[in-house]
């Protein structure tokens, strides 16, 4: 395994696209209404990654599945807040 720190096509920067999913807790009333206070909560586990190239040659959904190049037989993962490369073939 390798790290993933620069593009595997092209050498360029790489970005992570970090997605929080939120949810709001709303209280219904005493009328049956939603209370107008809503409480923003986030679920830790549910934040999701995905990585892209400043060139776009290279990308992944937030499942770190390889979607650009289409034939890229490698699978990305992430340790200790690290990510890394694994060849399909090792
Ligand atoms: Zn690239």
């Amino acid at each position: 395994m390798k790290l993933l720190n620069k593009c595997p096509i092209c050498g360029g920067v790489l970005y992570t696209d970090t997605l929080y999913q939120f949810s709001y807790i709303q209280k219904i009333n005493k009328s049956g209404k939603e209370n107008k206070t809503r409480k923003k909560t986030s679920s830790g586990s549910m934040e999701c990654y995905a990585i892209y190239c400043e060139n776009m040659d290279f990308q992944t959904n937030y499942d770190l599945e390889v979607i650009e190049p289409k034939d890229f037989n490698e699978s990305i993962y992430r340790y200790n807040d690290i990510f890394y490369l694994k060849g399909g073939n090792v």
